[in-house]
């Protein structure tokens, strides 16, 4: 028997054998046939992630924090206004990013457990002339899920670009970057893309690349910017592949698979898996008594839950679930960091998993002390996946191949 955990940290996530088989597999010549064939590929199925005709993907080697820096860089100048709105820990991050470029930074927040209103954004976008609007879809430290589609609304209707961090979402939320006006979108490969890490993932706008194009600084960070990557990605596109500086190949073709295995599952779908998996992972919280950091369920994401330990457990309850056969993460937000733990559920995990998680944290409850029914809360878990599997995916309004 097996003695590996189920890891459903919010990343790095379980990867298919297929994408770890391709990530293990002798590199080739990152200028060859094989490579690109699958930069391409690549290319072409991100659009199809991201729901755009016309963005460029840059796909660099680093992290999510390398892919929002690399976002920030590319669009503000040093004194360039820029507002954040605060859903936690990454938004945070994405502040002192755009001030260490020189940035005069605004913050929308909210008390915790709530994100900002759209009217206080609103508020906010009238009483200053903002050139970037950053928003965390997902913020991974407190389970927040933001309106995009709303914020980012309101942004360009008065002028402002738009950046979405959505590292934690990618592949799982909805996030539809023509239609939303996202004028770039950050991710990373470990998250929902169900990829190992490294990969840092970024989709700018042609009105981003052309405000890129019109700066009167240099961008400040010299590998992230976008006019050394743009001759690359441009070349491969035509099988033509530019070298700047060597990618990671084996990580390449192991989005390249992934991708693939995303478009087969079909986005839309994927994205209705993510909220009925995160719906009755809900349901089973309610059955454990065990209470979200975001209060309310229109607010929470469908990736990950963030949710407050039963008091007197803040540490051995992670210790207990890892036993019963299941890795889940800590706190990171600063002011509550020791009170909360994090649950991933994003990525390939299917019904299985998911029951088989609501069981693990009931019984490291019970074993805990907690006078809870796993049983109870498996079957409540139970019967919202056996109720959603009939509805049908929400529709789209518009159309989704790329050719
Ligand atoms: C994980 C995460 C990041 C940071 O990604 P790293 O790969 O850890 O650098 C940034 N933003 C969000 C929303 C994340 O979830």
């Amino acid at each position: 028997m097996s003695t590996r955990a189920l890891l459903m940290i919010p990343g790095p996530v379980e990867c298919d054998p297929e994408v770890l088989a391709a990530a293990g597999a002798q590199s080739d010549s990152h200028l060859g046939p094989p490579m690109t064939a699958a930069v391409c590929r690549v290319l072409r199925n991100l659009r199809e992630v991201f729901q755009t005709h016309s963005a460029q993907p840059f796909v660099l080697a680093g992290s999510g924090t390398l892919a929002l820096e690399c976002g920030i860089a590319n669009l503000v100048e040093p004194g360039d206004r820029v507002l954040v709105v605060n859903t936690g820990y990454f938004s945070e991050r994405a502040a002192l990013i755009a001030e260490r470029y020189g940035c005069q930074v605004q913050q929308v927040r909210a008390r915790l457990g709530r994100i900002p209103s759209l009217e206080a954004v609103e508020d906010a976008l009238t009483g200053g002339r903002f050139k970037l609007v950053c928003i965390t879809q997902v913020d991974t430290s407190t389970g927040a899920l933001a309106p995009v589609e709303e914020i980012c609304r309101a942004a360009s209707q008065r002028g402002a670009l738009t950046l979405v961090d959505a590292v934690c979402a990618t592949g799982g939320e909805a996030l539809r970057q023509d239609s939303w006006n996202v004028d770039v979108v950050v991710t990373a490969s470990q998250k929902a893309l169900a990829v190992p890490s490294g990969l840092a993932i970024v989709s700018a706008s042609e009105r981003a690349l052309e405000v890129h194009k019109a700066r009167r600084n240099p961008v400040g960070s010299f590998y992230c910017d976008w006019a050394n990557w743009l001759p690359v990605f441009q070349g491969y596109a035509r099988g033509e592949p530019r070298y700047f500086a060597t990618p990671p190949v084996n990580l390449f073709h192991a989005l390249d698979v992934s991708l693939q295995q995303i478009l087969a599952e079909g986005v839309e779908l994927r994205f209705q898996r993510h909220r009925e998996m995160a719906k009755a992972l809900r349901a089973a919280w309610r059955a454990l008594r065990l209470e979200p950091v975001m209060a309310a369920e229109q607010e929470q994401a469908n990736t990950l839950s963030a949710l407050y330990y039963p008091e007197g457990l803040e540490l051995t309850l992670i210790d207990r679930i890892r036993d019963e056969g299941v890795i889940v993460a800590g706190g990171l937000l600063p002011e509550i960091k020791g009170r909360y733990f994090r649950v991933g559920h994003m990525g390939n995990l299917r019904e299985s998993e998911v029951l088989a998680a609501a069981a693990a944290i009931g019984h490291a409850l019970v074993r805990a002390g907690q006078g809870v029914d796993p049983a109870a809360a498996v079957a409540a878990a139970e019967e919202v996946i056996g109720k959603e599997e009939s509805a049908a995916p929400e529709t789209v309004a518009s159309e989704w191949t790329i050719h």
